[in-house]
């Protein structure tokens, strides 16, 4: 299924989307919660429930609600990789803007880090570069992943069967404060900092994650564009990583890595400015696009 999270004359649901993107089935109003990670950790049973709405539920054409992130307020921070494709980790290097790298280009380990809650934002929300202090806001197209079941020291080989579905993240980074701070939660987690969506497509309709193809564009202008085969550490890699050491628990949200064409990786850097629009594309995920303010 293809689920959105939508206000409708103030009212939250959930939905699911054809794929005409055109008309959304109204679930919340035939019974179903209007939070998503509450569907999801009730795992098969869940998606029962919401097939089952689904079947009885109103059809509204999608121009009369506002879409919302799939997961609007997270249990918890957003989990995230940092340089994990190659051209990425190189172009972050040069950049100058990684203070933590020690010279190190391409990791021996994953690199995590975590965005605030309060981050999240939804489809055509507005990014808003003007809050970011530092004037270097940059964008970072995410295949995310979404944990559906409670694991702890997950081995690669399980790793799929932890994971209930994708959504889109755009990763927007202050890049001065990236650096200025030496860390990089306060320049990643600013208000507004973490668009998502505009759908959640269970795992059952993305068979091969590793043929995905993130796509990222700057007022149409081609800026990202690259295969989630390329990740240096791959998604069970991730999974196993992360649950080595922390519990991962139903509604986790981890973003996998950003390809190379980010703002930075051009000299001299181009950060997002008010007026601009990014859209990052992964089929059958949708666009994100959200316009800068
Ligand atoms: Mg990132």
């Amino acid at each position: 299924m293809r689920f959105v999270a939508f206000i409708k004359e103030g009212r939250t649901g959930i939905g699911c989307l054809d794929p005409h993107e055109e008309i959304l089935l109204d679930l919340t109003q035939a019974g179903l919660s209007d939070n998503l990670i509450s569907v999801i950790e009730m795992g098969e049973q869940g998606l029962d429930m919401a097939r089952e709405a689904a079947r009885k539920s109103q059809q509204i054409p999608i121009q009369q609600v506002r879409l919302c992130a799939p997961f609007p307020i997270p249990r918890r921070n957003i989990i995230c990789v940092g340089k994990n494709y190659f051209e990425h980790s190189k172009e972050f290097e040069k950049s100058g803007f990684d203070s933590t790298s020690g010279g190190q280009t391409i990791p021996d380990a994953p690199v995590i880090f975590t965005k605030a809650t309060t981050s999240v934002t939804g489809p055509k929300e507005p990014i808003p570069a003007s809050s970011d202090p530092s004037k270097s806001t940059d964008y970072e197209g995410e295949l995310a992943v979404v944990v559906g079941k409670q694991g702890y020291k997950i081995p690669q080989s399980e790793a799929f069967n932890y994971i209930c579905g994708y959504t889109i993240i755009n990763d927007v980074t202050a890049r001065n404060l990236q650096q200025v701070h030496k860390q990089w939660f306060l320049g990643k987690s600013l208000n507004g900092f973490c668009p998502m969506g505009p759908t959640f497509v269970t795992a059952d309709e993305i068979k091969e994650p590793t043929k995905l193809k993130v796509t990222t564009r700057v007022n149409g202008e081609l800026r990202q564009q690259a295969s989630v085969a390329d990740l240096i550490f791959d998604i069970p890699t991730i999974i196993e990583t992360v649950s080595s050491l922390i519990t991962l628990i139903p509604g986790d949200i981890i973003a996998t890595g950003t390809p190379a064409g980010v703002g930075i990786g051009f000299s001299p850097p181009r950060f997002l400015q008010p007026g601009d629009s990014v859209a990052i594309e992964i089929d059958p995920i949708g666009v994100l696009e959200n316009p800068v303010i």
